[in-house]
């Protein structure tokens, strides 16, 4: 069955100059990549990322990790991937939450580690199911920064929108 998934590049795996090896790790799925993009994480949207652990003890550790305040690297790289189960075949070479139970070939196995204040830092994020999937994808991208019809999006009107525009 198609899936789609939600891979952050965390604040640790880009500090570490990992992108390229997890890109090319990724790659052995034959996944498509469908939405891709360098992303600020504030506050709000790392504490909505990681609702479902809000209240762990490592919480707070947790979403100054997400926004990189423990790497000085404040962003991620966020992709979406498509394609056969691509949940189960990234999570699979992601590896294990804890770096230190993830199989050693895995990539939270070869690059993660355990901080003092126990925060697992993975350098990675994979969606662990197809709802957790499409919630987490939708808070991350709008609709036209994904190449494919995903979900069933409507036409939106802005109007007065301050944006940016090349000089
Ligand atoms: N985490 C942690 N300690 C724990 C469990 C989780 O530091 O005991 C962190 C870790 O960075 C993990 C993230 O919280 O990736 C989200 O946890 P989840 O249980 O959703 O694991 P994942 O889906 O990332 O494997
Ligand atoms: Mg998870």
């Amino acid at each position: 069955m198609n899936q789609a998934t939600l891979i952050l590049v965390k604040p640790d795996g880009l500090k570490k100059s990992l992108t390229g090896n997890i890109l090319t790790r990724l790659s052995e799925t034959k996944l498509e990549i469908v939405a891709s993009k360098m992303s600020r994480v504030s506050k709000q949207l790392a504490e909505e990322h990681y609702k479902h652990l809000k209240d762990k003890p490592f919480f707070k550790e947790l979403i100054q990790y997400l926004q990189g305040e423990l790497h000085d690297r404040r962003k991620v790289m966020a992709l979406v991937y498509y394609g056969e189960d691509a949940i189960t075949k990234c999570r699979q070479l992601a590896g294990a939450t804890n770096p230190e139970e993830a199989e050693s070939t895995s990539i939270r196995g070869s690059y993660g580690r355990i901080t003092t204040a126990g925060v697992y830092e993975n350098v990675i994020h994979v969606s662990s199911n197809p709802s957790e999937a499409e919630r987490e994808i939708k808070l991350w991208f709008k609709p036209e920064e994904i190449i494919v019809d995903l979900y069933p999006a409507k036409d939106v009107i802005e109007e007065k929108r301050k944006t940016k525009g090349w000089i």
